[in-house]
């Protein structure tokens, strides 16, 4: 067993707390983010003190320091409270030490020893470390800790970002504020990695004129190493020491820098740190530069070219995540000069033959892609859903130019979401309850989740408000903490949700504010909307969340558009966003409203994941037939916004679909919520169409469905026999 792949000791990690003996292990589960997908583990920090916990923003690393004496001495003398510590404790050791009895260890017992190196720009594992910006960093996060609970030998690279991304601020007119902070790393769940002598361990990437340095971070997720560069290095020019600043740079001269760090730095640091990966997955073309470290490599060890590119090629597994162009990175031949032309003679090329590795799409004008290079440089590629597999495959058919547009090879494995990170502790409980007592490790076989109708309505409906009181709850405690210093206006207040009924129809609207993402299509019709909401007897709240980024302006408008709208005092308080979305809020939301609403403009949602986390909750989709939906909707586990048309004219696709969602709510859904009580008040309708949504989708658009499915499809078939290695 690699002692690298499944370390039992947090080596090299702080243990400079002031702890009682008795709960010396506390730092063991501080550092190794399994605590954030096991709500028991979790309660060990909670129940020590649950303010402090909170004030800590669900950050161990600070919590462990801030907290105080007294109330650990307490704890290490409360019988209860030991008993949770010693059986967590025991658990997270089984767990570390499991992973000889994992699915990968059973199945695929021959290639336990070959690590798959995972690259990703964003991981979003957890809010205390603030390194993803959306969908695409939950998607790895959730990868890793599936990865984990599977046993699946591999090994990822990010970036650890000195900033984070922005936490943001909606002002009273509506306009979105981006507050950067610089991040503490020694409060972080991270460690520097160390050299033989005990110094940070550096790796250098040299450009035309000078070198790059980076340390290195190491995040711990159950069994799987994450590392992260950080070019905030003394040593390095001012410029280079931003380029890991801050998320998605927007300037391409220090983008293209900062992807040139991933990649090519990437290789190197596992390298240094003696990692021979079997398979290379990237997430997204912004680590693509990796491909071409990698094929240097080789022809530095004598192999021609395309020997070299193929070997690469065999041993590389690209997802492509955007059937949007503006979505996929490509630089100005300039900066690929400026940059490559010292590097593409190491590998046996002239500038022709460098730039067309880049090559992408004609229409999309002359600039070197970093998804063309992927395609050209991966031997499997994916798509991350149906839908997004059919858009992607005539999008790059132009590099495959002898070949049918739906033949071309880009597969698809629809996206999925790591069920103990977003399932809610009650409904943990009700599955825990009603379904057959090894439920959870076999989740994403749909036999087991026939037994939802097991369920009583009662007991789900009583989870079910509870999780929306939880939100309101949460949404009340923010606004008064938000008040307290002053500078305000109280319309900002009761914009931040005061006025929420927790027994009113809940709709949550959260993800990123891009254009496409169509936020305002519900406010089409402003007037009808208003009015829905205030119907006697049958109130409707819709509740918003979300950033543009920062350099969004059409993104930026369109929140303002919304508050404006959210502004007005006919909505009765029952209109309003929630700013700062991150995985907390996501949680709360997607856990604690009744529907879900997604409207892109199709077929721009690559798949979405949001709606998954809220069906495996019991909260029901309302979505336009985009990304993942097409596959999970069946007519009666939740509603399809539209049709399935397809529009040259974005007005009438807008119009088209902000009808049929206003008649969904009308005559569907609002009679359904109140009007089919049964004479005990519950919605037993309603409660159907949950127990059929959480049994259609669970185990399909689970992380576990997904993780196995690039292990049998991906990585396994690139993976060489083991006795050749
Ligand atoms: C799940 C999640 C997303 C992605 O959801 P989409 O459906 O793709 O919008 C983005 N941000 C956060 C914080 C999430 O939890």
């Amino acid at each position: 067993m690699d002692p690298e792949l499944y370390p039992h000791l947090r080596a090299g990690a702080p243990n400079n707390f002031r702890l009682p003996q008795r709960l010396a292990r506390l730092p063991d589960l501080a550092y190794n983010l399994w605590w954030t997908w096991n709500s028991e583990a979790e309660r060990v920090f909670r129940l020590i003190d649950v303010e402090d916990w909170e004030a800590a923003e669900h950050n161990p690393v600070i919590f462990l320091r801030k907290t105080g004496r007294r109330k650990l001495n307490a704890a290490a003398r409360n019988r209860a409270y030991l008993e949770l510590y010693d059986h967590v404790i025991r658990e997270f050791d089984d767990y570390m030490r499991g992973g000889s009895s994992t699915w990968f260890a059973r199945d695929h017992e021959a290639h336990r020893n070959q690590p798959i190196a995972y690259f990703s720009t964003e991981f979003g594992l957890h809010e205390s470390l603030p390194i993803y910006a959306g969908g695409l960093g939950i998607l790895s996060g959730d990868h890793l800790k599936e990865a984990s609970d599977l046993g699946v030998p591999m090994v990822a690279l990010g970036f650890l970002y000195t900033q984070g991304y922005f936490k943001q601020h909606i002002r009273e007119d509506g306009w979105q504020e981006a507050r950067y902070t610089t991040l503490s790393f020694a409060d972080l769940p991270v460690y520097p990695v160390l050299d033989m002598a005990g110094e940070p361990l550096t790796i250098s990437v040299d450009l035309f004129d000078h070198f790059i340095l980076a340390r290195l971070w190491r995040v711990q997720v159950g069994r799987v190493p994450l590392y992260l560069l950080d070019s905030n290095v003394e040593a390095n020019a001012p410029l280079d020491r931003s380029l890991t600043a801050q998320l998605y740079i927007s300037d391409l001269d220090l983008r293209i820098l900062q992807e040139i760090v991933l990649g090519l730095g990437g290789v190197r640091a596992l390298r240094e740190l003696g990692y021979n990966p079997a398979v290379w997955h990237l997430n997204e073309g912004h680590s693509a530069f990796m491909m071409v470290e990698r094929v240097r490599e080789l022809v530095a060890a004598d192999r021609p070219f395309h020997q070299a590119a193929e070997a690469v090629r065999a041993s590389t597994v690209f997802t492509t995540h955007t059937p949007v162009p503006a979505g996929h990175d490509a630089f100005p031949y300039d900066l690929i000069d400026r940059y490559f032309s010292a590097f593409w003679p190491q590998i046996g090329l002239d500038r022709a033959g460098f730039l067309d590795l880049g090559r992408h799409p004609e229409s999309w004008g002359e600039a070197f892609s970093m998804s063309g290079l992927a395609f050209n440089l991966s031997g499997r590629y994916n798509a991350v859903s149906a839908m997004h597999g059919h858009v992607a495959r005539r999008m790059w058919s132009s590099l495959w130019p002898e070949t049918e547009p739906e033949q071309v090879p880009i597969r698809n494995i629809t996206n999925g979401i790591h069920t103990g990170t977003w399932l809610a502790r009650r409904m943990h409980s009700l599955y825990d309850r009603y379904l057959e007592h090894d439920w959870a490790e076999n989740l994403d076989r749909e036999e087991i989740w026939q037994a939802v109708e097991r369920i009583p309505d009662e007991d789900l409906w009583a989870v079910r408000r509870h999780l929306k009181r939880k939100l309101m709850a949460f949404m009340r405690e923010r606004a008064r903490r938000q008040w307290i210093p002053g500078g305000l206006h109280p319309v900002q207040i009761v914009a931040s949700g005061v006025l929420l009924d927790p027994y009113a129809l809940t709709i949550g609207f959260a993800r990123r504010f891009a254009t496409y993402k169509r936020a305002n299509l519900i406010m089409r019709d402003p007037d009808r909307i208003l009015r829905l909401m205030n119907r006697h007897g049958r109130p409707v709240q819709l509740v918003f969340a979300g950033k543009a980024h920062p350099a969004d302006e059409p993104g930026k408008l369109l929140i303002q558009e919304v508050y404006n709208v959210i502004k007005r005092s006919e909505n009765g308080g029952r209109l309003v966003f929630l700013e700062d979305y991150d995985m907390n809020v996501a949680r709360y939301l997607i856990q604690g409203v009744d529907v879900w609403l997604n409207t892109p403009r199709r077929p721009n949602e690559a798949s979405g994941t949001s709606g998954q986390k809220a069906a495996l909750n019991g909260v029901l989709n309302l979505s336009v037939l985009d990304g993942w939906w097409p596959e999970g909707f069946n007519g009666s586990n939740g509603w399809a916004i539209g049709g399935t048309e397809e529009y040259e004219d974005a007005q009438a696709q807008d119009d088209a679909d902000a009808e049929s969602l206003y008649q969904l709510l009308e005559e569907e859904i609002i009679p359904l919520y109140y009007d089919e009580r049964s004479s005990d008040g519950l919605p037993r309708e309603w409660l159907a169409r949950i127990k059929e949504s959480i049994r259609t989708l669970a185990p399909r658009f689970s992380m576990r469905r997904m993780v196995k499915e690039y292990v049998e499809t991906m990585y396994v078939p690139a993976l060489p026999e083991p006795e050749q290695v």
